[in-house]
């Protein structure tokens, strides 16, 4: 049986165990990671507010029972619609992993984005890496203290919007900013700000690569999703080395010169021509960095660059192989299904049950009863009305609220009696339809007119 083949990554971490500063570089990469990052921030930030009839477009609501996913209430009956999509972006990450690596840790994880949100407000605040770790070794006080009581304000305000926008797709926005403004939010809901705020400080402006080293689960199964032909960010050893403080023409030195530009720009301070290492998260920093330095001493870029384990050896690399193509089918299975699941969603859900009281009553010689109540719960059908009726059965005869308004409450719980004249089977079907402008149901149940 073949063997799944993986690609072992240093379990031993060469990140820097002191306080290292991260220097900011420009770059190819390091624009790309804008490009997706500021969307995405914008996004985040932005969707909380949005609004359509009334209703926020997105809404994790359980305290009101209430899922609205892309504009679309959900009931309770499509959760599995969620679990659906959990397995179509797992499928998607994992289809990334094996062609490209942590390429979404480096580019799109909120931990990455954030920490580097955090790390521009300290540059612009306590200025450069160089700067910082001078100032380090200088005792605290007159305009440092100024800036890094600064830095720490702003992180703090970063962190407090980002926790308002987060809770407020669990509560809708416009409510906690209301009940805050006015004094009336709950001792919950402030207990959960004031900790969500302390742990997106500590996460992005203190804790930092911490998180991806040591508390991320991705970074510990990644040598089982890597395999000799995925695309990673990797150091040509061949063409580096050995290295050389100064380029000489005249030596056999690689074309690494060592100057550390790499492993200052890290985001986890790690030193990539140590090989492949489970702290690496793909964000290319080191890329862009090393190709400046190429620039300089009028060398080839890509001394590192995305490159895959086969690459590097020289041998044949594939792009198309059964891994990569499983995940890509999984993936599309998976959103296929998502997407399918969106145009079977519950928009009424009706519930019958029988009187308990008794299983029919007589109300003359001819005439029987049976009584039910119905369970009607609307979702994303405020402003409808629902009528109800019986299915063509002329038999029957239907009384009780021939029509509901959902606009106050999108659930009720209704009296009905369903009445037949000379009924002469024991027991017949009755199906309910309910109708509204937009959706219809029809409901089945039976009808007794006589004990067995
Ligand atoms: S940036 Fe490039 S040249 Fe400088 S140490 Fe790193 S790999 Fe070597
Ligand atoms: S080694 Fe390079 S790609 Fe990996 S995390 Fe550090 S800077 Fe980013």
């Amino acid at each position: 049986m073949e063997k799944i083949p993986v690609v072992q990554i240093h379990a031993l971490s060469t990140a820097s165990t002191e306080k290292f500063h991260v220097k900011i570089v420009e770059g190819k990469f390091q624009n790309l990671r804008r490009l997706i990052s500021w969307p995405l921030i914008a996004l985040f930030f932005l969707l909380v507010w949005v609004q359509i009839n009334d209703q926020p477009w997105l809404l994790f609501s359980f305290a009101q029972r209430q899922i609205i996913l892309f504009g679309h209430s959900l009931s309770w009956h499509d959760l599995p619609l969620l679990a659906g999509l959990m397995i179509a972006g797992a499928s998607l990450l994992f289809f990334l992993a094996v062609a490209w690596g942590r390429v979404w840790c480096g580019f799109a994880c909120p931990q990455s984005i954030w920490t580097w949100l955090f790390i521009r407000i300290e540059d612009w605040t306590e200025g450069r890496a160089s700067e910082r770790a001078r100032a380090d070794t200088q005792p605290l006080r007159g305009e440092r203290l100024l800036r890094r009581a600064l830095k720490h304000l702003l992180w703090i305000a970063l962190a407090l919007i980002t926790t308002l926008t987060f809770t407020g797709y669990f509560v809708p926005i416009r409510e906690i900013i209301d009940d805050l403004f006015h004094y009336q939010a709950s001792a919950t809901l402030v207990g959960w700000i004031i900790i969500m705020t302390g742990l997106t400080y500590a996460n992005a402006g203190l804790v930092r690569e911490k998180i991806c080293l040591h508390a991320c689960p991705y970074s510990r199964f990644q040598s089982v999703m890597f395999d000799q032909d995925t695309l990673t960010v990797s150091y040509d050893a061949k063409r580096g080395e050995p290295r050389a403080h100064k380029r000489q023409a005249d030596t056999n030195s690689g074309d690494c010169v060592d100057c550390h530009l790499c492993v200052q720009v890290c985001p986890t301070g790690i030193d990539i021509r140590n090989g492949l290492q489970a702290e690496c998260i793909d964000c290319g920093a080191c890329i862009d960095a090393c190709n400046t330095v190429m620039d300089k001493l009028s060398l080839p870029r890509g001394l590192i660059r995305f490159a895959s384990a086969s690459g590097l050896q020289d041998q044949p690399e594939r792009v198309l192989r059964p891994r990569l193509i499983s995940y890509a089918v999984a993936m599309v299975i998976a959103f296929g299904a998502v997407l399918y699941g969106f145009t079977e969603t519950t928009q009424l859900l009706v519930e019958i049950r029988r009187d308990r009281g008794a299983l029919f009553t007589q109300l003359d010689e001819n005439t029987i009863c049976n009584h039910y109540r119905l369970k009607i719960e609307g979702f994303g059908l405020a402003n409808q009305k629902i009528a109800v009726t019986l299915k063509e059965h002329p038999a029957f005869q239907l009384y009780g609220p021939p029509v509901i308004d959902l606009s106050e409450n999108n659930a009720v719980w209704l009296p009905y009696r369903v009445c037949a004249e000379n009924m002469t089977l024991p027991k017949s079907e009755v199906l309910f339809e309910l109708k509204g402008s937009a959706v219809a149901v029809t409901k089945k149940t039976t009808f007794i007119a006589m004990s067995i």
